[in-house]
């Protein structure tokens, strides 16, 4: 890895600021790496996850990179263009500006839920602001990993981007590296780890982490339209999107009703629940920790409600979908990320309390709202504080390539995605030119009376 790292950083010397047309070529590149590797990156991902649902692997990693990388093309003369600023009246005739320069040397690690996205995703941004890239891609996702590596070998100049691949330990030593950035996307534990190691650096970073989104819906909103839309955020991928609904706030009264669309929902998505279009567990340890988790809601008085229409609830590592009724805040299920296909439900009696909640707990990666009334919807965007926002729908805002993408406290730090994923991965660098004409002379020493003056004037009252 030291040695990658070093062939990385020479490069970078050897063309520190490389031009729009030679990043446009390495995404251009990155971008017939996937389009011509379709087929192979869905079957590499599908046999990780023993079973993962090939449209989902088209529209939830394959769409989403290319969009990321073509529209990394369409803006990277506007985002490189060095920005004017103003100048003070005290220092005019001199100019000012900003030129986004490449930090030189990015890390990235890769978790397993979407390992095209979120490795493409970070990847996108970070070569298009220049830099030399090396990722480390997850333990989980073995088949892709090592399909990964060899295609970027095959389609990128190795003094570019370089994987390399492992767990734990390889993590552990790639974020020791003396990076110049790392983006990493995974949980929260092994967030704080990569962090520390980075600080002995002093390595920036971008923390993309996961945690619970709470979903809220509105007593007066339709629960048929609410169950829809979050049965398809919530099944796909099977639960396992960082962004998806944690969990549901639902009035007083209205649970069963809730749970009566879910089933609806998810039967008219998966008319066989664990045909091919549904995805399946990624590892058994992931699988083990779904079923141990329904069990201590189930130990502490929670009823499940399976949303499967036979009387089988697992299938191999595919898991039926569930909603859990009559949670109490000490389950596991209400303190941990879930991250699989189980949706429990909070009951509220007031939005006060839904608020309340919400601000009593780590502050999630994105937060739903179901509702027509714009008083409630303004008091969520001002009272609470998450990574983003998507009203009457869910995960949506995360597409929106406009959009910075990122979490806040527990959930993560800094942002990614488009124009803030370019900035991310440049030195945002102040140059100021002085002018021929200059009056900053006026000030030195001996100090004048004049200077005196105009230190009253630049002073004001
Ligand atoms: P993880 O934290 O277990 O692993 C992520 C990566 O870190 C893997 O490549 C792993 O090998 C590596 N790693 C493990 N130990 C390390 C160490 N000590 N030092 C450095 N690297 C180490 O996460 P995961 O289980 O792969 O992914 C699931 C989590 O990721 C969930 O919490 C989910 O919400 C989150 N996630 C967040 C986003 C986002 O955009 N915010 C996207 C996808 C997933």
């Amino acid at each position: 890895m030291q040695q990658t790292f070093e062939k990385l950083q020479k490069a970078r010397r050897q063309n520190p600021f490389p031009s729009l047309a030679e990043r446009k070529k390495w995404l251009d590149l990155l971008q017939t790496l996937v389009l011509e590797n379709e087929i192979a990156i869905i079957e590499a991902i599908d046999k990780d996850f023993t079973g993962r649902a090939e449209f989902e692997t088209q529209l939830a990693e394959i769409y989403p990179s290319i969009k990321a990388i073509k529209h990394a093309k369409k803006k990277l003369s506007s985002w490189m263009k060095p920005e004017k600023r103003p100048v003070s009246i005290w220092f005019k005739p001199a100019a000012a500006k900003i030129i986004y320069q490449p930090l030189g040397v990015a890390g990235i690690i890769v978790p397993w839920n979407y390992p095209l996205y979120m490795a493409l995703g970070p990847l996108a941004c970070a070569i298009a602001a220049g830099n030399r890239v090396m990722l480390k891609m997850s333990e989980f996702t073995p088949n892709f990993s090592q399909l990964f590596a060899e295609l970027v070998k095959k389609y990128l100049p190795a003094d570019v981007i370089s994987v390399v691949n492992g767990g734990p330990d390889v993590g552990a030593e790639f974020s020791q590296l003396p990076f110049d950035h790392i983006l990493f996307t995974g949980s929260s534990r092994v967030g704080k780890m990569v962090m520390k190691a980075a600080s002995d650096n002093l390595t920036p970073v971008t923390l993309e982490l996961g945690g619970k989104s709470p979903t809220i819906i509105d007593e007066n909103f339709s629960l048929a339209l609410a169950a829809e839309k979050i049965m398809f955020g919530k099944l796909l991928n099977s639960g396992q999107t960082c962004l998806a609904p944690d969990y549901v706030f639902v009035k007083a009264g209205q649970e069963e009703a809730f749970a009566e669309a879910c089933k609806t929902a998810a039967q008219k998505f998966y008319p066989k629940w664990n045909a091919k279009e549904y995805s399946a567990i990624n590892s058994s340890k992931q699988f083990q920790r779904q079923e141990a988790m329904l069990q201590d809601a189930i130990d502490k008085g929670a009823e499940i409600v399976y949303l499967n229409n036979n009387q089988e609830t697992t299938d191999g590592r595919k898991m039926s979908p569930a909603v859990v009724l009559q949670t109490q805040a000490e389950m596991q299920i209400r303190q941990e990320e879930i991250f699989g296909p189980v949706l429990p439900i909070v009951s509220y009696q007031n939005f006060d309390e839904v608020i309340d909640y919400v601000n009593d707990h780590p502050r999630p990666l994105a937060l739903y709202l179901f509702s027509h009334n714009q008083k409630r919807i303004k008091r969520i965007l001002t009272e609470t504080t998450s990574g983003g926002v998507t009203l009457n729908d869910v995960i949506l805002h995360v597409s929106q390539e406009s959009l910075p993408f990122g979490g806040v406290g527990n959930s993560g730090m800094g942002h990614y995605h488009g124009y803030e994923g370019f900035k991310t991965f440049s030195k945002a660098k102040s140059v100021f030119k002085q002018s021929r004409l200059a009056g900053t002379k006026l000030m030195y020493p001996p100090y004048s009376k004049l200077a005196k003056m105009l230190y009253r004037l630049m002073r004001g009252r």
